[in-house]
């Protein structure tokens, strides 16, 4: 009864390398108990209190021997949307995973509000940040623990407001057990488009300052996409917003979007900067229009 009948690309969390792995509730709760071991230095920012400015400042970094990213910089100011476009392998996803220290840069510098990401505690890093990725991963706790996670004494009224807006409570509600139900490893299968939305509560139940979306909605029929984005736009007023993206139709009206190939920004601009240019942003957007124009011109004929 709650197959969709359109698939989407799931959508995932930010969680800390640690609780990344661990696939029962039960685990996180005694992790969240455990008090964190770095002590607090003398300007230590409140937890989820920063602005979210966030600047990269000649960064490159490597796995390995090959440089995977090479002299990114760029600015971007709490309400602004900074877009990210590119071939599979240009480094957008190692972009982002800088800013939540998943790995350190090579040389140069990741700031968030003009403080090296190094120099943050790292529980307070992330508190302030919500990911929404391709892959997503629920734990074995109800629908109504997986959207509050991490704050267990979140209100279900506030659970519920933050299922509706992430277009979830509908299907919620039609599950056995309404949000008490068991999802995870240990409960009943989600697609991956309902996993999606209960990622997407999530984040807007977390309220972060630093909202990244890697390639959340690329695979999502139009009118399910044009819904979602546009919860998307009214959650990210004040926020600092990652957009990792391969639909123009995605990122088209960011404040400023990177064009990455093979690890640098080979072009940058706004949506129209980018058309005028006429190089690679240019030949994507006649690509997915030119389609987009051709399947239409197909349908007239039919
Ligand atoms: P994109 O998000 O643009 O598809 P990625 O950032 O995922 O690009 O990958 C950039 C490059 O880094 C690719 O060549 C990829 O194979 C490599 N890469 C990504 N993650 C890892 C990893 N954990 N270890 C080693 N190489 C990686």
């Amino acid at each position: 009864i709650w197959a969709l009948s359109n698939p989407m690309k799931m959508a995932g969390w930010l969680l800390n390398d640690v609780q990344r792995f661990i696939a029962s509730a039960e685990k996180v709760e005694d992790l969240l108990k455990t008090v964190p071991k770095i002590a607090s230095h003398d300007n230590v920012v409140p937890i989820g209190e920063y602005k979210g400015i966030v600047e990269f400042d000649k960064v490159s970094f490597s796995y390995g021997e090959e440089p995977v990213l090479k002299d990114i910089s760029f600015k971007v100011k709490p309400g602004q949307t900074l877009a990210i476009i590119g071939p599979t392998g240009a480094g957008k996803s190692t972009l982002v995973n800088l800013l939540s220290r998943f790995y350190d840069t090579t040389s140069g510098e990741v700031r968030i509000d003009g403080r090296n990401v190094k120099d943050w505690e790292l529980q307070e890093l992330r508190k302030g940040m919500a990911m929404v990725m391709q892959d997503i991963f629920l734990f074995s706790d109800t629908i109504e623990g997986n959207i509050a996670y991490g704050n267990p004494h979140t209100s279900i009224d506030s659970i519920k407001f933050a299922a509706k807006m992430a277009d979830a409570h509908d299907f919620i509600s039609d599950l056995p057990e309404g949000y008490e139900t068991i999802v995870g490893e240990r409960g009943v299968g989600l697609s991956g488009g309902q996993r999606q939305r209960i990622a997407l509560a999530r984040a807007i139940l977390k309220d972060p300052s630093i909202l990244i979306l890697d390639d959340t909605t690329s695979s999502l029929d139009m009118e399910t996409e044009n819904r979602i984005q546009k919860t998307l736009k009214s959650i990210q007023k004040n926020k600092t917003s990652f957009i990792i993206a391969h639909r123009i139709s995605s990122v088209k009206d960011a404040d400023q979007i990177l064009v990455m190939n093979n690890g640098a920004i080979i072009e940058r601009g706004t949506h129209e900067d980018l058309l005028r240019k006429k190089g690679y942003y240019f030949n994507v957007y006649k690509n997915q229009y030119g389609n987009f124009e051709e399947k239409h011109r197909d349908e007239d004929v039919i």
